[in-house]
């Protein structure tokens, strides 16, 4: 699997990406501040490729959410937007395809998508791992303890 996270470093503001995270092993390197980095690997992750644990801080708490690339999908809308407005003088079925277009794709990618499983507490992305059962999506009471 692949993890990304900020590094936990004071005043170290990198965002480090690794994989696969099995290969880790007793840590990384940060590649900005050069501290090293130990990143805990669970049994659950080894044994059955999910996440139960936080590699980076240790809590338990996660959740999942859909890995929806935002700039992609407000830059089609915005295109179709254009578009549309573009047609609406010459042809105003071509404006609502091109508004219809949009959405489409965007339902597309939206079900195409993978899932990425966030730590709470420190906010470090799982992506290209299985789906823990017990975790779920964002919930704003948990989010609020960190
Ligand atoms: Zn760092
Ligand atoms: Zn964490």
């Amino acid at each position: 699997m692949q993890i990304r996270f900020h590094c936990p470093t004071d005043g170290c503001v990198a965002i480090v990406e690794y994989e696969p995270l099995e290969e880790a092993g007793g840590g990384i390197d940060c590649p900005r501040c050069k501290k090293r980095i130990a990143l805990a690997y669970t049994e659950a992750m080894r044994d059955r490729g999910i996440v139960d644990q936080c590699s980076v801080c240790g809590s338990r708490e996660l959740f999942i959410r859909k890995d929806f690339p935002q700039a992609i999908g407000l830059a089609i809308v915005v295109v179709a937007g254009i578009c549309s407005v573009i047609f609406y003088r010459t042809n105003i079925l071509w404006a609502w395809a091109a508004l219809a277009t949009a959405l489409l794709i965007d339902l597309a990618l939206y079900l195409a998508i993978g899932k990425v499983t966030t730590c709470y507490a420190c906010r470090a992305e799982y992506r290209k791992a299985g789906l823990n059962p017990e975790h779920e999506g964002f919930d704003l009471a948990t989010s609020e303890k960190f």
